[in-house]
């Protein structure tokens, strides 16, 4: 480590992996003057040639998978077989956005005197600005219907994790993506990002990360009245009633919060169960919590690694403490690493800190509820409206359930909410805006409306 760079370490073996540059406001700057000298001839690509990059851009992650899985693996001590599949996430969402650029239609709207048409324009520059928690991922669902609409970005990876980000403008640049188009800036969030979000020739700002955070975006970047999107906390519902499929149900739940360490904003962390099966559905979840294969997120078959940093695994030991009502408590390797261990916690109060805080590490409260009315209220009871499941086998009261939480991304009967053609986003404090699917579109366009004339 020297003045200008900060070692970045791999948190399963504590190991320093690599030293990176840092940034301050002098490299923010000069990044947004790149994106925005950069912009005019980028958004005057032809579409089918921007499409054709984004497709090339799709490829060349997709032939560096192994690669860059390796590496986000040893920054992130994620399960390598997570990483991979994020890889394939990555090269996913680009092929998709990749179909974009010439499907940016406007409407034709008759008016008195003439007609109206409307123009899906790009914004600018635009500042993403990403957690640790899913790098590349995140990062990928904002630059490719970003750069699809013909903005360009300054891209801000989380101080902790900016491997994968740095390649990627490298593997973007092969692509033929001109240089100036995509700019990486590591660098701390409070120096760099505070400067990106009050940036005059900043015109959009796509943060994810924690809501207080967050909320300080917003705020900053009301000076220059930029648009925002922001994807922020959660604490969801899985909510299991007595005529499920109790096993399904109790197989799928160690999953629902334990994956990625449980440092996921969709995390399913209040599982909540129909009294009259409370305690079959806790003798189910036991065996399935045990059977988390936790260590070595090198090893094929690990599905759960440790916690980003010492720091972090601290804040979620803090929700545990020794009094703490555990009913589950998995194990973790010995040794070096930041582990915390799967544990279930069961507490006697609805307003437990556990039960209404994102914990954001492997930590759930099992909750009971009386009623179908008493497990909406109990799901809606938080600032947060991120994800959540609903687990029966009555069709009717699952669409009654999904009608009545207010969720951006229920799923029924699995775990699974997270697609790239499908929208993405919270209610409430979990955040504003959508990503993926078509909607992310929006987020990165405006809206111009021209009238035509036909009078004279
Ligand atoms: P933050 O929200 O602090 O960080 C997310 C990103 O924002 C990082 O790139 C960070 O940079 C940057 N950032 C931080 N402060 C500012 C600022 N003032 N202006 C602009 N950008 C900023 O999350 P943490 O990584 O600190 O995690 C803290 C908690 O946030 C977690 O425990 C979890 O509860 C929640 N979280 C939620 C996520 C989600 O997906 N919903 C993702 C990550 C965290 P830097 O890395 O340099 O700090």
């Amino acid at each position: 480590m020297t003045a200008d760079t900060y070692d970045v370490v791999n948190p399963a073996t504590e190991l320093v992996v690599a030293s990176v540059p840092v940034a301050g406001p002098p490299e923010a700057d000069a990044a947004v003057e790149r994106a925005a000298a950069a912009y005019a001839s980028w958004r005057a690509v032809a579409p089918r040639d921007r499409a054709r990059l984004l497709r090339r851009a799709a490829d060349a992650v997709d032939g560096s998978r192994e690669e860059l899985a390796q590496l986000e693996t040893r920054n992130t001590g994620k399960p390598i077989r997570d990483s991979r599949a994020e890889m394939e996430m990555v090269a996913e969402t680009f092929a998709y956005y990749a179909g974009a650029p010439e499907r940016l239609l406007g409407d034709t709207i008759p008016v008195t005197g003439g007609v109206d048409v409307t123009f899906r324009e790009p914004l600018g520059v635009v500042a993403l600005i990403v957690p640790w928690n899913f790098p590349l991922t995140i990062a990928a669902w904002k630059l490719a219907p970003a750069l699809a609409a013909g903005n360009t970005v300054v891209l801000k990876p989380a101080e902790l994790t900016p491997l994968t980000a740095l390649r990627f403008q490298e593997l973007a640049q092969e692509a033929g993506i001109p240089p100036g188009v995509v700019n990486v800036l590591p660098g701390r969030g409070s120096v760099v990002g505070r400067r990106l979000v009050e940036h005059p020739k900043v015109a959009k700002v796509a943060f994810t990360g924690s809501t207080e955070v967050g909320r300080e975006i917003m705020a900053a970047a009301a000076g220059t009245i930029k648009r925002v999107t922001l994807e922020l906390g959660g604490k969801s519902a899985n909510v299991v009633f007595a005529d499920a499929d109790l096993a399904s149900a109790a197989a799928s739940a160690p999953y629902a919060v334990f994956g990625n360490a449980g440092q996921d904003c969709c995390a399913r962390s209040r599982i909540l169960v129909e009294r009259s099966a409370y305690d079959e559905f806790l003798a189910l979840l036991e065996p399935a919590v045990h059977g988390v294969r936790v260590g070595d997120p090198r090893d094929e078959a690990t599905e759960m690694g440790p916690l980003i940093s010492a720091g972090q695994r601290d804040t979620v030991a803090s929700y545990v403490p020794a009094a703490a009502p555990v009913v589950i408590r998995g194990s973790v390797p010995e040794g070096k690493g930041y582990w915390y261990p799967p544990t279930v916690l069961a507490p006697a109060d609805r307003s437990d800190r556990a039960v209404r805080e994102e914990i954001f590490g492997p930590v759930a409260v099992v909750l009971p509820f009386d009623s179908e009315d008493d497990a909406v209220r109990l799901a809606n009871d938080s600032i947060y409206g991120l994800s959540g499941s609903i687990w029966t086998r009555d069709g009717a009261r699952a669409l009654r359930m999904a009608r009545a939480i207010e969720s951006g991304n229920l799923s029924v009967n699995s775990h699974r909410s997270v697609r790239v053609v499908t929208p993405f986003g919270g209610f409430k404090q979990s955040g504003v805006g959508r990503e993926l699917g078509p909607h992310a579109l929006d987020a990165y366009t405006e809206v111009k409306n021209v009238f035509l004339s036909t009078e004279g």
